[in-house]
């Protein structure tokens, strides 16, 4: 019979220290060759910087419909000699006193340094008369004005979203280079966690942890693999990790990471590999883990990333927000990979852990030009209704003195703004 600690051997590290340990570890995969046009790119990251070769556009264009014409004729009528419709080949000439009808994005005919808009004109018996004089670059869409020849349109770093999408396209660019998406294996560990739809004796849970894991893993631009639910049991356990380190880059677990008898993923992650820490001053998620497993397969030259995340469904999705996703768009070449940082001023009150920073689940809305913040009810560790609609994780430094609604707080937005 295994007897019960009643300290952690591990020494309690501040945040900031386990984020840093954990970059340490952190380098971005290899990287791969898209297809933009074939492949869904959106949310993958580029691996390189992306120039255009034209200028776009290519030649000077209407940027309007109506007639193209010399700005020094001043009022004078014209004689209308031709019409350009968008898709007509360039080549076109005129001289002075004479204009052309135009289409919008119709290439200029040369010569020709203004379109008047055809609101502005009136075409009667072959002749153009104009109500202003127009002024010399009017209307014009000239060469280069929204993509230089040469210009870096998108750097390495730049997650593909869809103005990015449409610029590849915009530039002709088909192929480009993207780092490889992360491989993250989710375990569930627990004698008492049963697969949600099957049958469950009394006492026991349902295994959420895998399922928001791997959804949490996916929105964080990760492809996720399912590694089932573990027996509280060293070979099992030993087994499904052993079983990561052959096909993933990171591990993530839940549960077992705790000061019990059949906590087992720490004595495990010690026999197989490094333990960076073990305990984070931080709540929810204390007994959060970091280690790395070497290898060499010849699939992964890179350590295997584990992270031991608590058996709390809250715990785990704070845990894996605050030290998981960073990471994993690291790992994903992300130049952004944290989320942005904000101050909020709370409505309700707030009541910090004494002796630990809490990352408190909130609602932020803009309201009468600033950031507020509410909170999403009883913050306990296994009640994931407090993470419900949340878009935010306020940051609560510890103390004994409550926080009074109108006080202000940083937070990290982890969605959109409702
Ligand atoms: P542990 O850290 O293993 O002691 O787990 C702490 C508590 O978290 C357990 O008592 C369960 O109630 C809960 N738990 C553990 N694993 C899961 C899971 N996969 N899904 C939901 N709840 C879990
Ligand atoms: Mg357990």
């Amino acid at each position: 019979m295994n007897v019960m600690r009643r300290e952690s051997r591990y020494p309690m590290v501040a945040v900031d220290d386990a984020l840093r340990i954990i970059n340490l570890h952190v380098v971005p995969l290899d990287v791969e060759e898209l297809d933009v046009l074939r492949d869904a790119a959106d949310g993958r990251v580029l691996a390189e910087d992306v120039f255009s070769e034209e200028n776009l556009p290519d030649v000077p264009k209407a940027a309007v419909d109506g007639y193209a014409l010399c700005s020094a004729d001043g009022v004078t009528p014209r004689r209308v000699i031709a019409e350009i419709t968008a898709g007509a080949m360039a080549g076109l000439h005129i001289d002075r006193g004479a204009a052309v009808r135009i289409m919008t994005g119709a290439p200029l005919p040369s010569g020709a340094d203004a379109v008047v808009m055809v609101e502005q004109a009136e075409e009667r018996d072959g002749l153009l008369f104009v109500l202003h004089a127009p002024g010399a670059g009017d209307n014009i869409h000239t060469t280069g004005q929204d993509v230089a020849a040469g210009q870096l349109i998108l750097a390495r770093g730049t997650s593909l979203g869809v103005a990015e999408i449409g610029l590849l396209a915009t530039a002709g660019r088909r192929r480009v280079r993207v780092f490889r998406r992360p491989v993250v294996a989710v375990l569930a560990t627990g004698d008492e966690v049963f697969e949600p739809d099957g049958p469950i004796f009394a006492g026991g849970v349902r295994d959420s942890n895998r399922y928001a894991l791997m959804a949490a893993a996916r929105e964080a631009g990760c492809v996720a693999v399912s590694l089932g639910i573990a027996r509280d049991d060293m070979a099992v356990q030993r087994a499904a990790i052993l079983d990561a380190a052959g096909r993933a880059d990171v591990l993530l677990t839940s549960g077992g990471v705790s000061m019990g008898t059949r906590d087992l993923v720490k004595p495990l992650l010690e026999e197989l590999g490094t333990i960076h820490f073990g305990r984070i001053a931080f709540k929810p998620g204390k007994p959060t883990t970091f280690a790395t497993i070497a290898r060499r397969t010849a699939t992964h030259g890179l350590p295997l990333l584990v992270f031991g995340l608590p058996g709390f469904p809250v715990s785990s999705l704070v845990s894996f927000e605050v030290f998981v996703r960073p990471a994993l768009r690291r790992l994903q070449g992300d130049a952004h990979p944290d989320r942005p940082r904000v101050r909020v001023t709370l409505r309700d009150p707030i009541h910090p852990a004494p002796d630990r920073p809490e990352y408190q689940r909130a609602i932020v809305s803009w309201e009468e030009g600033r950031l507020v913040a509410r909170s999403t009810g009883r913050q306990g560790s296994s009640r994931l209704l407090s993470l419900l609609g949340a878009n935010g994780l306020l940051l609560v430094p510890p103390g004994t003195q409550s926080y009074a609604a109108g006080a202000e707080l940083e937070a990290l937005l982890t969605g959109p703004l409702r």
